[in-house]
């Protein structure tokens, strides 16, 4: 059976009213991304680095999966093939809409990770620095988010199932984060058909086969209808 890799970025969860990394004048949320988003800006100010997740964790609870979440989840649960939807987000609305075969490569905002032992753990609350693990008691509590410079989470895996993949899908995703927005190159090189779904074109949208420019929510249910009609990943169908 076929295998296709999906990579989704912050412009999936737009429409559900969470905001982009890069949104007016180059901030998330109102802050510089070196100034919440650094190894560097964890140990300078870490009550700044902690609140800044609080508050995007405490957002979680008034959004929800909207069309293009929904759609993945369908095709997660229908095709037969193999499958695997690699997020950049931090958010949980994949899986609050039901997609299983899912990997969080920079880390979840509902999630802890100690600095002492390196486990993770769920973490719904609020998360002060100096929390105590519950698995070593060390004061070394941090948001689980994967800062610039950081290694992202399961990268061999990634690697592996892009080195079979038939098709390759971008989505909602600029292309301006590496090693993500490397991925395209890596899976056209072992012979995937490669798509784009964007509102704008990527950085990287040269090296697509083919780009749709929209919303998430109208383009990912077409192709997903596409797809699973077609029962074939050709996305030209
Ligand atoms: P980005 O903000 O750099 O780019 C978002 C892309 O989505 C842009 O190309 C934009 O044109 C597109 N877009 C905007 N609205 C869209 C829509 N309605 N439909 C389709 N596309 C739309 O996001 P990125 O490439 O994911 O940046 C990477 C970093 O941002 C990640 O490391 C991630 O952890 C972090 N981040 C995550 C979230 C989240 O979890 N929801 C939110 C902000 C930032
Ligand atoms: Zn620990």
């Amino acid at each position: 059976m076929h295998t296709i890799v999906i990579l989704t970025g912050a412009g999936i969860s737009a429409e559900s009213g969470i905001t982009t990394f890069r949104g007016p004048g180059g901030l998330w949320e109102g802050h510089r991304v070196e100034d919440v988003c650094t190894p560097e800006a964890l140990a300078r100010d870490p009550a700044l680095v902690h609140r800044f997740y609080d508050l995007r964790r405490a957002a979680l609870a008034s959004v929800a999966p909207n069309a293009a979440h929904d759609a993945l989840a369908r095709l997660d649960r229908e095709w037969g093939g193999e499958l695997l939807i690699v997020t950049q987000n931090v958010d949980d609305l994949h899986e609050r809409a039901g997609a299983v075969r899912l990997l969080h490569m920079h880390g979840e905002l509902r999630s802890a990770l100690c600095a002492a032992c390196g486990t993770r753990q769920a973490w719904t609350g609020a998360l002060p620095p100096g929390s105590a693990c519950p698995a070593c008691g060390a004061a070394a509590l941090r948001p689980d988010i994967v800062f610039f410079g950081e290694m992202p989470y399961q990268m061999e895996r990634i690697e592996d199932v892009l080195s079979r993949a038939d098709l390759f899908v971008s989505i909602g995703t600029s292309g301006a984060v590496y090693p993500a927005a490397g991925f395209v190159r890596l899976a056209r090189q072992h012979g995937a058909a490669t798509l784009e779904l964007n509102l704008d074109p990527s950085e990287g949208s040269a090296w697509f086969e083919e780009t749709r420019l929209g919303r998430a929510a109208t383009l990912v249910p077409e192709w997903v209808d596409a797809v699973l009609a077609a029962n074939s990943p050709s996305y030209r169908t």
